[in-house]
């Protein structure tokens, strides 16, 4: 499979119809208990855990489906499914950190990734520090002898600061110290983690890879045997086990993946060059735009650029902002993006923030540029920036 290009890729991994009646579809396993047909086989399978199907928890064909798709795209090792991107985020830390530890992870990285890190890692005894987003080749200063992560998120889904994933890398692999990016914004097609020597990619696959709002799942894609043991460990121990529909879910939203990001791409980038012209607009925060501060990074290193963004307005009151948002037409008010519909929310970086303080002209509000026709979106945010201006 992995000769394949990208598009080959998503429309054949993890099925076998020869093996399924020629089915094109693979079956969904609903199954808690696996039957054994005596006591040798039974044995046989406790020798190997992570290649024998014994217990539903533990993972079914089903699972394994899915989580073969996801490698053969990411290009890595083996994948572990979990119920959500969040538990997908804390099995791939959690698998690598003891008392004592201690973690690199960016101030712009998803707000629930650091409220772990603060109040479940903390009072395990392993510290966090939150480091600057665009620190690059500095964060080698960071580094202690007891760090075991450094966690990256690029761009960082509420500020989109682009990182530079592959002078970070090089530093952490130098060092010994594993990295973990969380890669739900590029998907698997619009960035390579381990191309950049990452050792860890995580997808909130509730998000694009499920893409429309129906189902949560979480992927780990890891890049060596070692790391791939170790998260299966902590998932299993941990209880974490992905739902049988909801996997399947996520495997069929792989199949017309690239179509669905080729238009959230092209809307997106069509609504981002015309929002930095609209006046109440201070700026554009999405890097495939030139004018974005990281966007010569981006373009180094990323394929494409997926449908969420978010505008910093000019100063104004938060009634405003709200008569701007609550009578939008097509932009809904909800927070899972990555779904076939366009979305809307403010949000405020300012209060999540340890170390790089949020600066910013006015409020921060994030688009989800949906599959709708791009005209009518424009349409319905010029009415809304109209809202904006005018008096109550
Ligand atoms: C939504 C999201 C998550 C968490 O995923 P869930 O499936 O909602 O638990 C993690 N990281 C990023 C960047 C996200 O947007």
């Amino acid at each position: 499979m992995t000769k394949h290009r990208t598009k080959t890729i998503l429309t054949h991994a993890g099925r076998d119809p020869r093996s399924n009646h020629g089915i094109v579809n693979p079956p969904v396993y609903h199954a808690s208990t696996i039957l054994f047909p005596d006591i040798a086989s039974m044995e046989e399978s406790a020798k190997r855990p992570f290649d024998s199907y014994r217990y539903g928890r533990s993972g079914t064909p089903t699972s394994a489906a899915f989580e073969e798709a996801v490698t053969a795209l990411e290009g890595g090792y083996r994948s572990v499914a979990v119920g959500c991107g969040l538990a997908a985020l804390t099995v791939a830390i959690g698998a690598f950190v003891k008392a004592g530890d201690h973690l690199l992870v960016p101030d712009s990285a998803y707000p629930p990734t650091k409220a772990y890190c603060d109040k479940v890692l903390h009072r395990y005894g392993v510290e966090t520090t939150y480091y600057d987003p665009e620190i690059g080749a500095g964060i080698s200063d960071l580094i202690r002898p007891e760090t075991q992560m450094i966690v990256l998120e690029s761009p960082g889904s509420q500020t989109f600061e682009m990182q530079d994933v592959p002078a970070i890398a090089a530093v952490a692999r130098d060092r010994g110290v594993v990295t973990m990016i969380d890669n739900t914004w590029a998907t698997p097609l619009f960035f390579r983690p381990f191309d950049h020597g990452v050792d860890l990619s995580v997808h909130a696959a509730t998000k694009y890879i499920v893409g429309h709002a129906d189902a949560m799942m979480g992927i780990i894609c890891t890049n060596s045997e070692a790391h791939f043991k170790a998260v299966k460990t902590e998932a299993y121990l941990l209880g974490h086990a992905a739902g049988p529909d909801d996997l399947y879910l996520a495997q069929r939203g792989l199949r017309s993946m690239a179509a669905r990001l080729a238009q959230h791409q092209a809307s997106a980038m069509r609504i981002a060059d015309w929002l930095e012209a609209r006046p109440e607009v201070a700026r554009v925060l999405y890097p495939a735009l030139p004018s974005h501060p990281g966007h010569a990074i981006w373009k180094r290193d990323f394929q494409g650029a997926s449908g969420l963004m978010s505008i910093v307005l000019h100063p104004v009151d938060a009634p405003a902002v709200a008569r701007m948002i609550d009578d939008m037409a097509l932009f809904s008010i909800g927070f899972s993006w990555g779904g076939y519909e366009s979305l809307i929310v403010p949000q405020d970086p300012a209060s999540h923030r340890r170390t790089v303080p949020w600066k910013a002209e006015g409020p921060l509000v994030r688009l989800h540029i949906g599959l709708e026709d791009p005209d009518d979106l424009i349409d319905d945010l010029a009415a809304g920036l109209d809202r904006l201006r005018a008096e109550p």
